[in-house]
């Protein structure tokens, strides 16, 4: 099936609209910042009107529905949107002078990490790298003039390798030029350690990459993330090691969700440091953000900044995510199973 109009490349445009200068254009309007429109117009200025009523009628053109929209008193906004029946979450998060918009690459997920909201809710399908971008634009629309989005991250919904090849074409069309044109840099793919959609993701893409290492011993990353026992904390840190030999300008994460009692010890955040020898990777704390039916918690405020002050002392880039939006529950998969509580049809196992 033909990737459809937000997901295509200035190339693919470019062959439909019969040249780059209208492919260009065409670009310009569709990532224009503002709301989507319901349908597309008659006429896009700059792009011949036969080729592009052609385009434009052979364009399956299909916003999503915004059913659910909330606001925490700190800006962060979360949105369920549904794209023909299915609902995926997408979060603007403000800091000073700019947004972030957290996109969902599957609705629902097939990994089995038990701290995970998503997990809860089962997986009802893959999502289009259209539905991808379509996240963005809705999102980006209602950002805050004092804040407009210039980072996009995949840690909604999904396990991004797990759904490579949308996710892949979604960060390419997010960085070209002459519009999204996001840097590489600032679209940043995050995953649960599926180990050869890492390797894929790290040879094709120069997008910034974040691991979910959340262990430091795989006895407790499988308890957690049960498909460490395939794809092992070693195996995982030696592709890290190795791409930042082949990509030494990429941007690389460690994100660590910190459960009380479980990997948040002195010991940990030493092990933490010393596995990371040889990555020049940036460590995100993040406590946990607990759910209806979670089994876990969060440490102390003072045990996370122990932690953190202890990876630091070992000469690490150490920053802690304190929660945005607790009130509106904006943890992975949190919105949405707000409003399915019976979730989607569960994968067979
Ligand atoms: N599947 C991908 C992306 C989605 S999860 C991944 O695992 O990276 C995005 C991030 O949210 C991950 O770092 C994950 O560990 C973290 N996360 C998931 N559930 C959480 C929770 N309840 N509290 C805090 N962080 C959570």
């Amino acid at each position: 099936m033909a990737p459809r109009f937000p997901a295509l490349d200035l190339d693919e445009l470019a062959a439909a609209l019969g040249g780059p200068a209208r492919a260009r254009r065409a670009l310009r309007w569709l990532y224009a910042e503002r709301a989507l429109p319901e349908a597309l117009p008659d006429v896009v200025p700059g792009v011949a009107a036969a080729a592009w009523s052609r385009f434009a009628r052979a364009a399956e053109w299909r916003p999503p529905r915004v059913v659910g929209r909330q606001a925490s008193a700190d800006g962060t906004t979360k949105y369920a949107l549904d794209f023909a029946g299915t609902t995926v979450e997408t979060v603007r998060i403000p800091s000073t002078g700019r947004s972030t918009v957290c996109v969902s690459s599957q609705a629902g997920c097939t990994r089995r990490c038990v701290f995970c909201a998503t997990q809860t809710l089962g997986f009802a399908r893959q999502l289009r790298a259209d539905e991808i971008l379509a996240q963005f634009l809705v999102a980006r629309a209602e950002a805050p003039a004092t804040a407009p989005v210039r980072n996009v991250v995949f840690m909604g919904m999904g396990e991004p390798m797990d759904n490579l090849d949308e996710v892949l074409r979604a960060a390419r069309v997010l960085t070209q030029g002459p519009a999204p044109q996001l840097r590489a840099r600032s679209v940043t793919v995050s995953t649960s350690g599926v180990l050869p959609g890492m390797a894929r993701f790290l040879r094709e893409s120069d997008a910034s990459l974040a691991l979910s290492l959340n262990a430091t011993t795989d006895a407790t990353r499988a308890a957690l993330m049960p498909h460490d026992r395939v794809w092992p904390i070693a195996a995982l840190l030696d592709l890290l090691r190795d791409d930042a030999r082949a990509h030494p300008r990429r941007l690389t994460f460690v994100e660590y969700v910190l459960f009380a009692g479980v990997n948040d010890g002195d010991a940990d955040a030493d092990r933490l440091a010393a596995l990371l020898d040889g990555i020049p990777a940036r460590v995100n704390l993040i406590p946990h953000n607990p759910f209806p039916g979670s089994p876990l918690v969060a440490p102390s405020a003072a045990r996370v900044l122990a932690f953190q002050a202890r990876v630091v002392a070992r000469g690490r880039r150490c920053m802690v995510r304190w929660p945005r939006g607790r009130e509106i529950a904006a943890a992975c998969g949190q919105l949405v199973l707000a409003e399915h509580a019976d979730g989607f049809a569960a994968v067979p196992a």
